[in-house]
């Protein structure tokens, strides 16, 4: 078989987002698997949109999913440049070798103009197609308006028997019937290729043996397999990889949240979580093990599991994959990352195996570090406020509040193991047991009526915190 070569092709004009990332995860893995090669190219040819911001931010967010490229703007390669502004030249000279053959020709066609021989067109119930106005010109005609300065554009001629037939390695023999487009701009009339062309005309310099992109790119496809017959060049494979829809199955996008790869990053998303889960977004492998590491997923990657029906995005999964992360990595593989998520407070009241600690209790059930917030109270230095159910539980305990301080105030140990054991005694002491024993301490600890085992709580705020604590809630009870 040819080397394996695939790539990926953002356009610079937003943020990575999911189907993004996907496409340039499934691009990664078949290239790791088949011993090829991975190829990054920024297709920036939309000057108005793209941004090197925009850029960089992608490399990072790829980066940062572990998806090291071997060739690509940032690390060149042999067949650089990598970014399409920088090749406009090999466009122009494409497009201006179909003209010469009779392939393409110069359209002067204003904006204006094409807009409304589509409405007209739309009117008449034809298809949207562009009328062939500009092809019918002879070179008399060209010329005049050349001197009169109209803007040119280079419009493609699809050939008349345009039915075209594609065998995908995803969806199978996938046919495009004839009639299905019409002449199409390849470059504009700034000079600049459109996408079509652009990505032809590179696949094939850049010898990719396999695109591998989302199904929205059928209809381009088609275009694309034309202009590579124009040119006499063979084009490389196809694997259409299936849409991505969000829970209420219409095509995933802003309105489903946005959900880009920066934003899992900065809530607090293990990379792996998110490369696990997005490797299932449409494949599958065999047997039925989900969690499943990078290198796992490369030795299992084959495109015949590719799937061809959408898949769906849904949170509630990804956050399954990432608290499953999180709790078998733990604080030895995401402390640092977690960190950062720690209210100041807490970050300051304890050294930092202390912090490995709360994170390891945390972690239990944590699909993002950006829910260390919501989860830290127990572990928060300064006394509780109490308010509500917390405040009820504590008003109806003064004896057992009383004596806790004195027992928990004795003896030299301050671990789980022997708080446990004086809050037991302390009950069978005062006759009261299960919650009767538990809530109002835990209340008048945490400020709350749950949280993580109350011991390890206590263990880790310290005894001074603790009958702090207590001392306060037992101050705020009323005396009757
Ligand atoms: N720049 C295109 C995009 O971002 C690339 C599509 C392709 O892979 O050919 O959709």
């Amino acid at each position: 078989m040819k080397e394996v070569r695939v790539r990926f092709a953002p356009s610079p004009t937003g943020h990575l987002h999911v189907g993004g990332a996907r496409t340039a995860l499934f691009n990664w893995l078949f290239a790791r698997h088949e011993g090829g090669r991975f190829i990054l190219r920024i297709e920036d040819t939309d000057v108005e949109r793209s941004s090197a911001d925009l850029e960089s931010g992608i490399l990072d967010d790829l980066m940062w999913l572990g998806l090291a490229w071997d060739e690509g703007p940032d690390r060149g390669g042999a067949y650089g440049p990598y970014r399409q502004s920088e090749r406009v030249a090999r466009y122009r000279e494409g497009a201006e070798r179909l003209v010469a053959e009779g392939r393409a020709y110069p359209c002067f066609c204003t904006e204006e103009e094409l807009e409304r021989k589509k409405e007209e067109r739309r009117r008449a119930n034809l298809p949207p197609q562009y009328d062939g106005t500009c092809r019918r010109l002879d070179d008399a005609a060209r010329a005049r308006k050349r001197t009169g300065g109209e803007a040119e554009s280079v419009r493609f001629i699809v050939p008349p028997d345009s039915e075209r037939r594609l065998d995908d390695f995803v969806r199978g023999e996938v046919v495009f019937p004839a009639g299905m487009v019409g002449d199409f701009v390849i470059l504009r009339s700034n000079g600049l290729p459109t996408y079509n062309f652009a990505a032809a005309i590179d696949d094939a310099a850049m010898a990719i043996s396999h695109v591998i992109r989302g199904e929205e790119h059928l209809s381009n496809t088609v275009r694309q397999i034309m202009i590579y017959e124009a040119l006499g060049l063979e084009p490389p494979r196809f694997a259409h990889i299936p849409l991505i829809l969000g829970l209420d199955r219409s095509k995933l996008s802003k309105r489903h949240g946005a959900p880009n790869v920066w934003d899992f990053h900065t809530r607090g998303y293990p990379a792996e979580a998110i490369v696990n889960y997005l490797a299932f977004l449409g494949w599958s492998p065999p047997g039925d093990r989900e969690m499943l590491s990078l290198d796992e997923l490369v030795e299992k990657f084959k495109l015949d599991r590719v799937s061809s029906s959408p898949s769906i995005f849904d949170e509630v999964k990804l956050n399954w994959f990432s608290a499953q992360y999180v709790k078998r990595g733990g604080a030895r593989r995401y402390l640092d990352e977690a960190l950062p998520h720690f209210p100041e407070d807490v970050r300051a009241a304890y050294p930092r195996e202390r912090l490995a600690e709360i994170f390891e209790i945390l972690a239990e059930n944590l699909p993002s570090f950006s829910r260390i917030v919501d989860e830290i109270a127990p572990f928060r230095p300064g006394i509780p406020a109490l308010a509500g159910e917390a405040r009820e539980a504590v008003a109806g305990a003064r004896e057992l509040l009383s004596a806790s301080l004195a027992a928990l105030g004795e003896g030299e140990e301050w671990s789980a193991a022997s708080i446990g054991g004086r809050i037991k005694d302390l009950g069978a002491r005062l006759q009261v047991k299960g919650k009767a024993l538990y809530i109002p301490i835990r209340a008048a600890v945490t400020g709350s009526l749950h949280g993580p085992d109350l011991s390890r709580v206590m263990e880790i705020r310290g005894r001074e915190s603790v009958l702090r604590a207590i001392r306060s809630a037992l101050a705020g009870i009323e005396t009757p």
